[in-house]
């Protein structure tokens, strides 16, 4: 385990690392068919030939991801595993999700590079989820990461507090996913609904409610309200600001400025989600040179952080990330 270095400050708490299996990292991901034209669009967005699917894709992918954090202005990224889809008895769900990145390969990926941090992810359904969660404390987790209504887990479920009682007790953080999601299939909607990270937030454990609970498609609920009050009651809630930078999510960021929400938020890309600052511009929060001189930033990451800047979210929203990760105490 290492030291999380003291000196960085400015994170991305939210980056996705994804992978074909290449070079045995046991990912995958379905792509190709209905997936496809997005799929091209995000790879051209973070300079990945889409050719790459078919070669030596997990490498080139991560050494993009690499250069792109060490050319920006961030100290640092939350790199994120994924784990399967389990039902409630923690049988997986076969055919279920759309990509599967196991903890050890983004553990191994963060001992060997210091500008990753590591958010495993566990199902807490699964026979082994406490075995799991102490291997990859021991590891170096930073944070873990599920996605509720993707992932099929009703946090509210007492038989996962002693799961939840164990990462307050490492001081492990949950970024949960909340809201509504178009990219990784739903398999229970109802879990988008933050009140399903009551238990957590009960238990003591630190929760980032991803994307701030806001709506992704048009017919989604919005529960930016919801989260908003629950943080007036949870001072351990907080939420991050990522994928921000599509037509409907950016409705969000006016009020993402104001408390209680700007105290609790962190920064976050949802990279390789694509980011563009025309509609930031289209709602009136940053002003047309500020738009053409953002379009003209090649690095992603940097157009995303200097985005948000230029909008308005105070230093701390980029430096909360680093006071909330789990820190280890030895290196090996
Ligand atoms: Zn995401």
């Amino acid at each position: 385990m290492r030291i999380v270095p003291f000196t960085m400050r400015l994170l991305d708490c939210h980056v996705h690392i994804v992978g074909t299996g290449a070079g045995g990292t046991g990912c995958w991901l379905k792509h190709g068919g209905w997936r496809w034209p997005v799929e091209v669009l995000m790879f051209r967005h973070i300079d990945v030939p889409h050719a790459a699917l078919k070669g030596d894709f997990d490498r080139i992918y991560v050494e993009r991801l690499l250069e792109l954090v060490r050319g920006s202005s961030l100290d640092g990224a939350v790199i994120l595993a994924m784990d399967h889809v389990y039902d409630e008895q923690g049988k997986r769900m076969e055919g279920v999700g759309s990509f599967y990145v196991p903890n050890d390969y983004v553990l191994g990926l963060a001992r060997r590079h210091p500008e990753f941090l590591p958010a495993v992810s566990i199902h807490p359904a699964r026979a082994d989820a406490l075995d799991e969660l102490e291997k990859c404390l021991e590891g170096g987790a930073a944070v873990l990461k599920i996605l509720p209504n993707c992932h099929n887990i009703d946090c509210n479920d007492r038989r996962y507090a002693p799961f939840w009682e164990r990462m307050a007790a490492a001081r492990l953080p949950l970024l949960a996913h909340t809201g509504g999601e178009h990219t990784v299939p739903v398999v229970n909607s109802k879990f988008q609904d933050p009140r399903v990270l009551s238990l957590p937030l009960e238990c003591g454990v630190n929760v980032i409610a991803a994307h701030s609970a806001t709506k992704s498609g048009l017919f989604d609920p919005d529960y930016l309200e919801t989260l908003a009050d629950m943080m007036t009651r949870h001072p351990n809630l907080y939420a991050d600001n990522s994928a921000f930078n599509i037509p409907i999510r950016s409705r969000a960021y006016r009020r993402c400025l104001e408390a209680p929400l700007v105290d609790r938020m962190l920064h976050g890309s949802d990279f390789p989600v694509l980011v563009y600052p025309h509609w930031a511009w289209m709602r009136g929060l940053i002003s047309a040179e500020t738009r053409r001189r953002l379009q003209n930033e090649p690095n992603i990451l940097e157009r995303d952080y200097q985005l948000k800047r230029a909008i308005g979210f105070p230093e701390e929203v980029f430096t909360r990330a680093a006071t909330l990760v789990r820190r280890t105490e030895s290196a090996a």
